[in-house]
C-alpha cells in the first residue's frame, strides 16, 4: 500500500483502534430508544442527531452534497478524532517530534493542524476571498461552526458555504497527509485549487447547481 490515502486510512484505522478497550464483559446487542417501536434506520439518524448536535446552531450538519469521506472527516474533526502528532503520542506512539509538519512552529493539534497553522491561515484566507466572505474570527476549530452561519448569505447559499468549509478541511489533511507520507512540498495554492475544483464537480453531481462560473466565485447565482 503506496498511496497517500492508504496509508493515512491506516493510520486512521490504527488510532480508531487504539481507542478501543476490550473487557471480559459478554458482548450483546443493545437498542435503548424508542424500544417499543422497536430498530428503525430512522431513529438512529434522529438519535445521532440529537447526540452529535444537540444544541442547534451548533456543529457542522452531515452534507449530502458532499461524499461520505469528507463528512466523516469534519466529524471527527469536530470529535477531536484525528491522528495528528499530537494525538498519536497521547496513544503511545514514538514520533520524533509533535510539531506541525506543514509550517514547524506549533504542536500538530487538531486546531492547529485546520486552523491556526499558518498554512491552514493561507488556505482559508485565500477561500474566503474566492466566497467574498470575510469571517469574524478565525482562531479556532468552534470558528468553522460559526463560519456556516454567515448572515450576508442566504437559503442555498449557506450551503454551499457549509460544503466549502468542509472541502476546504478535507483538502488541508489531504496536502497534510502527502507531506507526511511523501514529504512533498505543500502549496496553499495547490490546495486551493483542488478545494475549488472538487466542491464543483460534488455539487454538480449531487446538486442542480450546474454553472461554469463557479471557479471565479461560487455564491454568484445567488
Ligand atoms: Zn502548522
Amino acid at each position: 500500500m503506496t498511496s497517500v490515502e492508504g496509508i493515512s486510512e491506516v493510520q486512521d484505522v490504527a488510532y480508531m483502534l487504539s481507542v478501543v478497550r476490550i473487557t471480559k464483559v459478554v458482548d450483546c446487542w443493545l437498542w435503548d430508544q424508542n424500544a417499543n417501536n422497536g430498530f428503525s434506520v430512522a431513529t438512529v439518524k434522529t438519535a445521532m442527531r440529537q447526540n452529535a448536535y444537540g444544541h442547534p446552531g451548533q456543529g457542522m450538519r452531515w452534507e449530502s452534497w458532499v461524499p461520505i469521506k469528507v463528512n466523516a472527516l469534519v466529524w471527527r474533526l469536530e470529535k477531536e478524532r484525528i491522528p495528528t502528532r499530537v494525538e498519536l503520542v497521547k496513544r503511545k506512539l514514538n514520533l520524533p517530534s509533535v510539531n506541525c509538519p506543514m509550517c514547524n512552529v506549533g504542536e500538530e493539534t487538531v486546531n492547529h493542524i485546520f486552523v491556526a497553522c499558518g498554512f491552514a491561515f493561507g488556505v482559508w484566507s485565500k477561500v474566503w476571498s474566492w466566497c467574498r466572505l470575510v469571517p469574524a474570527s478565525s482562531n479556532t476549530i468552534e470558528d468553522l461552526k460559526t463560519w456556516q452561519d454567515f448572515s450576508s448569505v442566504a437559503g442555498k447559499g449557506k450551503r454551499i458555504v457549509r460544503c466549502v468549509i468542509m472541502v476546504t478541511c478535507w483538502a488541508i489533511w489531504k496536502e497534510r497527509n502527502k507531506k507526511v507520507f511523501h514529504n512533498s512540498d505543500p502549496k496553499v495554492i495547490k490546495v486551493v485549487a483542488v478545494v475549488k475544483a472538487m466542491s464543483f464537480l460534488w455539487l454538480k453531481a449531487r446538486s442542480n447547481i450546474d454553472k461554469i462560473d463557479w471557479v471565479k466565485y461560487p455564491l454568484y447565482m445567488l
